[in-house]
């Protein structure tokens, strides 16, 4: 029977921190959708103390009883090489990672700690950048792959009391913007999710009756139609929660040139004097490439030299 449902048989989906919240629904959206799926979970505390062995394994169980296939993995995703290694080793290949592990050190800046700030960058932005890239040379040869990337309204936005994190966030979506580059030719798509959802990183955030409408189950399927083969998005912020999401941009102002004529300098009184024009959002525009930035530039330019 031919049906139009999203499958994903034959593909082998490496999913971090699988073992709970968002990367579980993850895993068993997948798993009951054909992937063969690594679950990997180092099953620390939310602060990254400790390890169990316990949440990976009971993921991997309820794939398996519902009829999927899944392994586990327990290694800490700055080691992603030995995670891909789990996906070569059981199923033979790789074809989509979804870096989902993640963990909290809350501290207001005065009080952080260089600890808190290396710890959250290894385990989000640099175990995202190992995992990755473990898995990239599979994609290259096979010309397919599909990465996500999972940043934060509070890397978008900030948050009070969460430097570290924000910067880490906000990294990914550097990541992912050049990743989304690189990897086009090669039919490999990254894409970032923002996601809110009710986990033990929200539990004691936010008010009960709005957590109970935040089941990660509500995200999982924007996440696996990103993964699909059918999905064309690169190099997109996708933010969702609540069943709903939606697309975020990098916009910029018009801007306004501080110089009558081309040999003219700066001076700080006519930044002063002109910041309400600089800052106008009213015909603020996204820009798709760097080349397109630049190019604008180059025509700014022409338009004040012709001014002489
Ligand atoms: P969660 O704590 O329920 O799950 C995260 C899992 O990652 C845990 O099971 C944990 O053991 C695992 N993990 C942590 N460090 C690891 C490491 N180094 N290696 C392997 N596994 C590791 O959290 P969640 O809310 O489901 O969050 C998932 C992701 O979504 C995180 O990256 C988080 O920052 C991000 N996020 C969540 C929300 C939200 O509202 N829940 C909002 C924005 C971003």
């Amino acid at each position: 029977m031919v049906t139009n449902n999203l499958r994903f048989d034959g593909r082998v989906v490496i999913v971090t921190g699988a073992g709970a919240g968002l990367g579980r629904a993850y895993a068993l959206l997948f798993g009951s959708r054909g992937a063969s799926v690594v679950v990997n979970d180092l099953g620390g505390s939310r602060h990254g103390d400790g390890s169990s062995t316990k949440v990976a394994d009971t993921v991997v169980e309820e794939i398996r009883r519902a009829g999927g296939k899944a392994v586990a993995n327990y290694d800490n995703v700055l080691d992603g090489d030995k995670i891909v290694k789990t996906a070569i080793d059981a199923f033979g290949r790789v074809d989509i990672v979804i870096n989902n592990a993640g963990i909290l050190r809350d501290k207001s800046f005065v009080k952080m700690s260089d600890k808190d700030w290396d710890l959250i960058h290894d385990v989000h932005l640099k175990g995202s950048m190992r995992t990755t890239k473990a898995a990239w040379p599979y994609f290259r040869e096979q010309k397919f792959g599909r990465v996500i990337l999972t940043s934060s309204n509070s890397g978008l936005y900030g948050n009070f009391g969460q430097a570290n994190y924000s910067a880490a966030k906000m990294g990914l979506v550097g990541l992912a913007n050049t990743l989304a580059i690189e990897g086009v030719k090669n039919n490999i798509h990254t894409n970032v999710i923002v996601p809110t959802a009710g986990s033990r990183l929200t539990e004691d955030i936010v008010p009960p009756d709005f957590f109970e409408h935040l089941k990660p189950e509500f995200i999982a399927p924007v996440v696996a139609w990103l993964c699909h083969d059918d999905c064309m998005e690169n190099g997109s912020i996708i933010e969702s929660a609540i069943g709903w999401a939606g697309k975020c941009h990098i916009v910029r102002s018009d801007g306004f040139m501080l110089r009558k004529n081309v040999n003219d300098l700066v001076s700080p009184e006519a930044v002063r004097d002109n910041w309400s024009s600089v800052t106008n959002m009213q015909n603020a525009k996204r820009y798709g490439s760097i080349q397109e930035v630049t190019g604008e530039i180059m025509t700014t330019l022409e338009a004040l030299k012709s001014r002489e």
